[in-house]
């Protein structure tokens, strides 16, 4: 049988992605947030690192023991309401959960629903391993929402809100801003943790886009594949050994 047009066009989008490292899904993290331009590449670099820890450090800490249930136990554990949203998307506005400010997690049914009809096309052919099952899409996309609550209720304390960007310093006063992208950074790296899952939660943006806009999807992949060879070109130039977190390892 040959494979569905649908499934081949995922895979080439999907297996690219596959080898991408740590280093460049942060910076692709950061090349969405709005201070993108403020932040030079070795301080988002750093940041990277400093948020994959928090993430992982919080999922070990958080008293519920990983695995594909692991995310509604802890949500359940830390009174957040869990509820969905039928709200559709567009493909202007695409978002798959949402941690509302009274910390309840919305979880849209359109995007998931696009996506278990995808899988059921997936099912059997020889590519279905390259793509997470709905159910561990479900359980990633809560455990990052439940991260975004974790960072409500330590906001003074967790990594992902003590680190800030200065904009601006004048006659000694100063102001300074949280960055976004640390955060989402941190919250995927709960996620894979949290769940056990072998699939790096970045992969849903461009996977679950795909059941809205095929081309958006691929652009998505495009400025990810784009960053990540920027990062080599930089390592052969020799500049990643200028981090400053590698001088200070090397001294
Ligand atoms: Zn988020």
């Amino acid at each position: 049988m040959p494979l569905p047009e649908q499934v081949a066009q995922r895979a080439e989008l999907i297996r690219p992605l596959l080898t991408i490292t740590d280093r460049a899904w942060g910076r692709y993290a950061f090349s969405r947030d709005i201070l993108r331009d403020r932040i030079p590449p070795e301080q988002q670099d750093a940041w990277t690192e400093g948020a994959i820890r928090c993430g992982r450090e919080w999922a070990a800490r958080c008293g519920v023991t990983p695995g594909p249930g692991a995310p509604d136990a802890l949500a359940a554990r830390l009174h957040l309401k869990v509820g969905q949203s039928d709200a559709p998307m567009t493909e202007k506005r695409a978002v798959f959960a949402a941690c509302l400010p009274d910390g309840e997690i919305l979880l849209m049914q359109e995007p998931l629903a696009r996506y278990r009809e995808f899988c059921a096309q997936a099912a059997g052919t020889d590519q279905a391993g390259l793509f997470p099952t709905p159910e561990e899409v479900r359980a990633l996309l809560l455990a990052h929402e439940v991260f975004h609550a974790i960072e409500e209720a330590n906001e003074s304390t967790i990594y992902t809100r003590t680190q800030k960007l200065r904009l601006w310093k004048i006659f000694g006063f100063a102001n300074d801003s949280t960055v976004r992208a640390i955060g989402e950074i941190a919250a995927m790296y709960f996620a894979k943790e949290l769940t056990g899952n072998r699939f790096n939660p970045f992969l849903l943006d461009p996977l679950l886009f795909a059941g809205y806009s095929l081309s958006g999807a691929k652009t998505i992949v495009c400025d990810i594949i784009e960053i990540a060879g920027k990062i080599s070109e930089e390592a052969h130039d020799g500049k990643v050994n200028q981090l400053p977190g590698v001088q200070q390892a090397q001294r």
